[in-house]
């Protein structure tokens, strides 16, 4: 990294910048500097910081972590880190176990952790690879190459302490979340038609976070009515259990629903010998977006390449984000590092059609399942017939968490391959 004077701030100078260190922003980092560039992270936060999230980690998302190089939390060998076998669903008066599926492609298990050290130790990953990280910066605008704002060109930023400041680099990355800021002020927009969802989450003290099972929940209620969204709790390590629910914008209650008091009542209706009560409960209960389906798009505009939330990466099927996040900047900074050795943007395109290679079509399916799944009958006899019929569930499962080997095993990953190739990419 060189310094530059300009008459009033520091000018600084990198091979890359990447905004936001969530796990897309330090997963870009990591893969950028391990590929040799002068890397800088900007996070206006300082961590550890909160994020409201389930704190889920799926195969896909272990797998995710293995190419970061976090081989023990993977394995969830690390204190704060806990493991699952397998996802317990819940629906139409029923309890299945369904174990993670032995695969070619995926591992076998699952993971959780607190986002606060999560992310935590995602940053301090891509430090120990050699990014620099700042925190407490947060990026205020876009530099441009020219008055023509066609092509940006760095990023002014603001201190904690209220210093201001430009780095300049031929390589952005924007990985600051869902409501991306310096996407809008790029000019790039969401897309209202995609898929969005709302989830609400808060932690329990409860023997729950004993059963080594990811719970799901496919019947909350709001009154009598049933709601098509679903609701889950996840172990965690130390006793905790993040408890959720979520809801898609397809449903007619997306806008209509009380998100907290719903948590509440579906809590309440938890057996007493799960131990979730006012009294157990740690923190105020948080909600946040999702941004599912790509939708903002380009993911490669004005020079930038947007990665996970900024870029609508949450998968419409389940509401992950995580693994889809870290994927994604392993092909966001394999572009940019080719288009960094030539000198030249036309590599930059290379990350869009990894993206929509990897999952473009996978997307569009679960695109079409949101709008199906919005109606509340539709949910209703998807359950009902569904959770009676261990196979039919096993599909959903697998198709619903993307748990599919590339070369075909069983039928499963024929359909799915098969129907995601048929379809447009999304
Ligand atoms: C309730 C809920 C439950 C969820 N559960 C799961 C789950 O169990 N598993 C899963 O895989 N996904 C889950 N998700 C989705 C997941 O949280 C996101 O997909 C994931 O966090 C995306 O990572 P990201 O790095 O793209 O963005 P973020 O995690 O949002 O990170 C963005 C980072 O950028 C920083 N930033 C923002 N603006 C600036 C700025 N101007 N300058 C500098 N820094 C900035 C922020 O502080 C933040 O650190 C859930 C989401 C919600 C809302």
């Amino acid at each position: 990294m060189s310094t530059t004077s300009s008459a009033t701030i520091p000018v600084e100078h990198a091979d890359a910048v990447v905004v936001g260190a969530g796990p897309a922003g330090s997963a870009a980092a990591t893969f950028l500097a391990q590929a040799g560039r002068d890397v800088v992270l900007l996070e206006k936060e300082a961590f550890p910081r909160d994020k409201v999230c389930g704190d889920g980690l799926t195969p896909r998302a272990v797998k995710a972590l293995r190419t970061l190089g976090m081989a023990d939390e993977a394995e969830g060998r690390v204190p704060g880190w806990s493991r699952q076998d397998g996802l317990r669903m819940y629906g139409a008066g029923r309890v299945l176990d369904l174990p993670w599926p032995a695969l070619d492609d995926w591992p076998e298990h699952s993971v959780t952790a607190t986002r606060a050290l999560f992310d935590h130790a995602l940053a301090r990953n891509a430090a120990k690879a050699g990014a620099n990280l700042w925190e407490e910066t947060e990026v205020t605008s876009p530099l441009w190459l020219t008055s023509s704002q066609r092509r940006i060109a760095g990023v002014s930023y603001r201190r904690s302490d209220g210093a201001l400041g430009e780095l300049r680099a031929p390589l952005v990355v924007v990985a600051d979340g869902g409501s991306s800021r310096l996407a809008v002020s790029m000019g790039l927009l969401r897309n209202e038609k995609r898929p969005m969802g709302v989830a609400i989450r808060t932690y329990y003290r409860s023997p729950r976070a004993d059963t080594g099972m990811m719970e799901g929940f496919l019947e909350l209620h709001r009154g009598s009515e049933l709601l098509p969204g679903y609701g889950w709790v996840f172990p965690l390590d130390d006793g905790l259990v993040n408890v959720g629910w979520g809801l898609l914008n397809t449903s007619a209650h997306f806008r209509s629903t009380n998100y907290r008091k719903t948590l509440d009542q579906w809590v309440s209706g938890f057996p007493a010998e799960w131990g979730m009560t006012a009294d157990t409960r740690v923190g105020k209960p948080r909600s946040a977006g999702l941004p599912m389906g790509h939708n903002r798009k380009p993911a490669c505009y004005k020079g930038a390449l947007f990665v996970g939330d900024a870029a609508g990466m949450v998968n419409p099927f389940n509401g992950e984000g995580i693994s889809y996040a870290i994927e994604a900047a392993a092909f966001a900074a394999e572009a940019g590092d080719r288009a960094l050795a030539r000198r030249s943007d036309e590599p930059l395109a290379g990350y869009e059609q990894a993206v929509a290679q990897a999952w473009g079509g996978y997307y569009t399916l679960g695109r079409l399942f949101v709008h199906i799944i919005g109606h509340p009958a539709v949910m209703r006899f998807c359950v009902e017939h569904g959770m009676p019929r261990r196979r039919l569930m096993t599909f959903v499962f697998r198709l619903m968490g993307h748990l599919i080997d590339r070369r075909p095993k069983d039928a499963t990953d024929v359909v799915v391959n098969a129907l995601s190739r048929v379809v447009p990419v999304a």
